[in-house]
């Protein structure tokens, strides 16, 4: 947990690694030195950076601190799945969460304590907003993942193959922070993840989108989640400010400046009775029927302040079907962990709320339960109006 205000080693992208060497006068390639003692090989001690001379070993310890944040606890599922709670900075506690797979390691990686948008089928944006965090509480989630799973014993072992920015926040509205630790992930010299395999998950922060080439060539996750503007703007208040059609070209702006063929997954829970019928499965077809991407179902998973449930089997199928006959490539995201609590969108952490937006979720629920009102997304709307 950093309350020091000397640069962090361990937060640093390689760039600017690098200025901090060339302003002391020594030579740039310091920089891939310390990167590599801290992110491959998991030291943290500038004492043990044994090809650095002890001279600059002393020079960074009085200008330089090296700050993770603080591991407090860790749950392991039934199925594997792993999660970790760290706490930040600000006092706040976030949650990350690695999901094995027979040929991959997946980490899903939080960006902010809590969330300013309150999309109705998640639990982090219930918990309202603290802070974002730092580059180093951000990366410092991959740095605790390879600890605990024994990715710093050698370049063959690699546990975490992909990471995901789809924990607690919307990495776009902590746009810097999330900009250096994915470029530190792809870092040769530092995680060395390929592009292909760092996702950054948004809710359709368009200005953000529209910066994004400037800075990482990372792969691009949509939380879309409704085919047309007045049902997404119930789902998600953020689509009242950045509309459907608005959100689509900033993305394929960002797609067409990639040096490949990729494509953006496009995010979409499915929630009983709320978006999961046949004609906006068709709608979506439409919707999307000249954009390039891959479809990700996910069925909603359950927590205590929201209304909502998950479809039936039938008609999760039925709604993939839809969608494969029109052509699309479909997956249906496999519910892992939540006998953790950290299956998707239910991440929530220990947010100290600014924004009191948990409190009022909490009071409307409880008057919803005696029965003086009921809770329903008119409210999320109200309640994320000036948060947006
Ligand atoms: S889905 Fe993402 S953007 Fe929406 S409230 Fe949850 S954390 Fe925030």
């Amino acid at each position: 947990m950093s309350t020091n205000s000397k640069p962090n080693l361990a937060g640093l992208s390689l760039a600017k690694l690098r200025d901090l060497f060339v302003g002391m006068g020594e030579k740039p390639f310091r920089a891939e030195q310390v990167m590599k003692w801290i992110h491959q090989r998991g030291v943290l001690e500038l004492d043990a950076m044994t090809d650095i001379s002890k001279p600059l070993r002393e020079r960074l310890q009085q200008t330089t601190c090296i700050e993770l944040p603080r591991l407090v606890e860790e749950f392991a599922s039934e199925d594997g799945s792993r999660k970790w709670i760290v706490q930040v900075a600000s006092g706040s506690s976030v949650e990350m969460v690695f999901i094995p797979e027979a040929d991959r390691g997946t980490l899903c990686v939080s960006s902010q304590a809590g969330c300013t948008l309150d999309c109705s089928f998640c639990a982090t944006g219930k918990q309202g907003f603290n802070s974002n965090l730092s580059v180093a509480e951000i990366i410092g989630q991959l740095w605790w993942a390879n600890h605990h799973l024994g990715g710093f014993k050698g370049p063959l072992e690699r546990p975490v193959s992909n990471v995901v920015m789809m924990g607690m926040g919307e990495p776009l509205l902590n746009f810097e922070s999330v900009m250096d630790a994915v470029n530190i992930m792809m870092e040769d010299v530092a995680y060395g993840l390929s592009k292909r395999k760092v996702t950054i998950s948004t809710s359709g922060v368009v200005p953000a989108i529209d910066r994004l080439k400037d800075f990482t060539d990372a792969s691009l996750a949509i939380s879309l989640h409704a085919p047309n503007d007045i049902l997404r703007s119930q789902i998600m208040p953020i689509n009242r400010k950045y509309p459907i059609k608005e959100l689509l070209r900033s993305v394929k702006g960002y797609m067409d400046s990639l040096s490949d063929n990729r494509v953006p997954v496009i995010e979409y829970t499915l929630i009983a009775g709320i978006n999961d019928h046949r004609q906006l499965a068709r709608d979506l077809a439409v919707l999307l029927k000249d954009f390039a991407c891959k479809i990700n179902l996910i069925p909603f998973n359950p927590f205590a302040l929201s209304d909502y449930r998950r479809p039936s089997n039938s008609s999760i199928s039925n709604f993939r079907q839809i969608l494969q006959e029109a052509g699309f490539i479909v997956t249906v995201r496999t519910t892992r962990a939540d006998d953790i609590g950290a299956a998707c969108g239910q991440l929530v952490g220990i947010v100290a709320d600014q924004t009191q937006r948990n409190s009022r979720h909490i009071e409307r629920k409880l008057r919803a339960e005696t029965g003086a009102k009921e809770f329903d997304s008119a409210d999320n709307l109200a309640i994320a109006a000036d948060s947006v």
